[in-house]
């Protein structure tokens, strides 16, 4: 029984909305209550009741090499001790930003911020700033952190709590959003004839109404489309950056955006993203340029030295290792369920990957919701109990780590057989 993280969360709840400190955490997409958790190692995690559990979270994406990795705890030790904060620049900023453009060389000029939601929400600055014009267009379903432009017909957390939309976003700032499905060109075209669109952002694969993939064609298609209707491309990396593939989606997809936002993998676990792209779009930001963006901690000395020992960590081998990883265990989920019978469907992308209880491949949010929610339920909680830890919402995608081994891979697969015989 997980009697103190039942009595800690009660005083949470009393402190914080739903007691938690970001909405999906509430496990109001699968029913009872959180653990609470004590500390990770590796690729697992223990609750504050003694429970360990392997971790396919991992902080919703950043922990690429896993909870407390050796070269992450060292840098930031090392670094922590000359002090923890300057807002004066710093080597450590040059080396992340030389490790990032070394990898995705059309990010040639960036600028450090410390969550998704500001990468998103400046990087839309620039485009309106460039362009002269106000509105984007977005996919239904796909999630850019919680910015006012982006709360419409939204992922992540807005999908798992159904909502629609948020109130106190303006109608009027909402209505400078408009929302094609994903994976639908044609949706896309309209709008952008019908609309002056000043950048079309979209997740290069989806991962905020669970795991979406492009249809074989559509990055490049889009591409040509921002061309001829004169709007920016954004790829909105947060989640998908050195996860995808060792460069991310240019190498995946063979598609350049103008601008890209990252996040997540880049500070290894404290909080950091970034925005960047061209040298002229990224010189229209101050004070360079005239487009204002500014943050007290940002390129904060701690998140920097994580960001830069994890993209140490993450090597090409090393990508290709957890990628393999994630594959094998995408495929035994689908023979298990194939063997029990039970419409599902799974598929990956690198080191991130998702699954869906419905017979067939999902290409769009409206298809993710004609999958089995409650047996998603179901199986979440059983695989709880059985010591895996999923996204507690149908709409999240998953993701691996490098300290996840073969025989972890072998045992959550073990577990989650005997989960899926519970839901079958
Ligand atoms: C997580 C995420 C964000 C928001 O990042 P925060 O750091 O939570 O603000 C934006 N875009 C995508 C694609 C994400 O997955």
């Amino acid at each position: 029984m997980r009697t103190r993280s039942h009595a800690i969360m009660e005083r949470a709840r009393a402190l914080f909305p739903g007691g938690v400190s970001s909405p999906v955490r509430a496990f109001r997409g699968v029913g009872g209550e959180p653990f609470v958790v004590e500390r990770g190692l590796g690729s697992r995690i223990w609750d504050v009741d003694g429970g360990e559990y392997i971790d396919y979270v991992l902080s919703w994406g950043p922990l690429v090499l896993g909870h407390a990795e050796p070269s992450v705890i060292a840098a930031l030790d090392d670094v922590m001790r000359r002090g923890t904060s300057f807002g004066i620049p710093t080597e450590l900023e040059v080396e992340l930003a030389e490790r990032v453009r070394e990898r995705m060389p059309h990010v040639e000029m960036l600028r450090f911020v410390s969550s998704g939601t500001e990468a998103t929400m400046s990087a839309v600055r620039v485009a309106r700033a460039v362009t002269g014009r106000d509105v984007i267009l977005k996919f239904d379903g796909c999630y850019h952190g919680h910015a006012d432009s982006f709360l419409v017909r939204a992922g992540s957390g807005v999908a798992t709590l159904g909502l629609p939309n948020s109130p106190g976003v303006p109608e009027a700032l909402a209505s400078l959003t408009v929302v094609a499905p994903f994976n639908d060109l044609d949706a896309t075209e309209a709008l952008l004839a019908r609309h002056a669109v000043a950048a079309i952002i979209v997740e290069p694969v989806v991962g905020n109404s669970g795991f979406i993939p492009p249809d074989p064609g559509f990055h490049i298609r889009l591409r040509s489309l921002a061309d001829t209707y004169g709007a920016l491309l954004v790829f909105d990396e947060v989640m998908t950056g050195f996860r995808i593939a060792y460069r991310g989606a240019v190498e995946r997809f063979g598609v350049t955006p103008d601008l890209t936002t990252l996040g997540k993998v880049i500070g290894g676990g404290v909080p950091v993203a970034a925005y960047g792209g061209k040298r002229e779009l990224m010189e229209q930001v101050a004070p360079s340029g005239t487009v204002y963006q500014a943050g007290t901690l940002s390129g904060n000395p701690l998140a920097m030295a994580a960001g830069i020992a994890t993209l140490d960590g993450l090597t090409q081998p090393a990508h290709d290792t957890i990628a393999a990883r994630t594959a094998r265990l995408v495929q035994g989920l689908r023979e298990i369920a194939a063997r029990r019978g039970i419409p599902f469907t799974a598929d990956c992308a690198g080191s991130m990957w998702g699954f869906f209880f419905r017979a067939e491949p999902v290409r769009s949010f409206t298809d993710a919701k004609t999958s089995d929610v409650e047996r998603f339920k179901r199986f979440f909680h059983a695989a709880l109990e059985r010591g895996v830890y999923l996204a507690p919402s149908a709409f999240e995608a998953a993701f691996m780590s490098s300290a996840h081994s073969e025989a972890e891979i072998d045992a959550t697969l073990d577990r989650l057989d005997d989960a899926m015989r519970v839901v079958g």
